[in-house]
């Protein structure tokens, strides 16, 4: 399978090394959990079938079951007893976990208390971060990705057809406009207050390919830590599927990151 290609910064590289989501190295001596409690979305992808968990974060066909916060408490605890190495939780799904904040928060909230000794993370496509900063901050969670495939609506728009917000649903370039200024504010909002930001983007052949670079260096100019590029994954029966899409092939992927900011794979 192909791997992720990153473009990193010096000051967090220390911290990071120790995160599995964030370091190849980390795998070796260090364990993660995801743990699937936000079952809603707020947005449409493309490569998206919403039958399936978040393509942002998994296996395309994966289905997770989705757990309670007291489900999933009792399920950290478990493995934190047998599994030493395990040094971060993240809640990834399987829809947005900001799309589902109270049992994204309670599930945090939990873990912090009963096993404080792992790090905390979220993964999200980032429509309502900046409502969240204050509960963030509040339960120490230090690590946060974004996914961001466009700075551009007009490029966005090909990748999402809606996004639904306090009771309204945006289509077009309206909706790809508000996600990337969403995405971009709680970005600038987190790194500011010193979390670690990783943005994520997926390499969508086509569409966003060339404009990568641009995504890069805006995200690095607001405070993103890292930013991995990841080759496209369609879900089965998603709209790409229909369109007859196809993922990148691995000389494509290299050439998009020797653009990206430093170093690349
Ligand atoms: S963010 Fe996109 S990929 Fe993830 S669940 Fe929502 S629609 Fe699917």
């Amino acid at each position: 399978m192909m791997q992720p290609s990153s473009c990193i910064s010096n000051e967090a590289e220390e911290e990071i090394s120790r995160h599995p989501c964030y370091s190849e190295e980390a795998h070796r001596f260090y364990a993660r959990m995801h743990i699937p409690v936000a079952p809603a979305c707020n947005i449409q992808c493309n490569y998206c079938n919403r039958k399936f968990d978040c393509v942002n974060e998994s296996r395309p066909g994966v289905v997770s079951e989705v757990l309670s916060p007291e489900q999933a408490e009792r399920k950290v605890k478990g493995v934190a007893a047998q599994l030493m190495q395990l040094s971060v939780v993240g809640v990834a799904g399987p829809g947005d976990p900001l799309a589902n904040p109270e049992q994204t928060f309670d599930t945090f909230a939990r873990v912090k208390k009963h096993v404080p000794d792992v790090s905390l993370c979220l993964s999200t496509n980032g429509l309502t971060l900046y409502r969240h900063v204050n509960e963030i901050l509040e339960l120490g969670i230090r690590h946060v990705t974004i996914t961001i495939n466009a700075i551009d609506p007009d490029i966005g728009r090909e990748i999402y057809p809606w996004v639904f917000d306090e009771g309204v649903r945006y289509e077009g370039r309206e909706a790809a406009e508000l996600l990337i200024s969403r995405q971009l504010i709680g970005l600038e909002m987190l790194a500011k207050l010193g979390i670690l930001v990783k943005v994520n983007s997926i390499m969508i052949p086509g569409v966003n390919d060339h404009h990568l670079p641009a995504v890069s260096k805006r995200v690095k100019e607001l405070g993103a830590t890292l930013h991995n590029v990841t080759p496209l994954i369609i879900a089965p029966g998603s709209q790409y599927e229909m369109d007859g899409r196809k993922a990148p092939r691995p000389k494509e992927l290299t050439t998009i990151c020797r653009n990206c900011w430093g170093v690349t794979g």
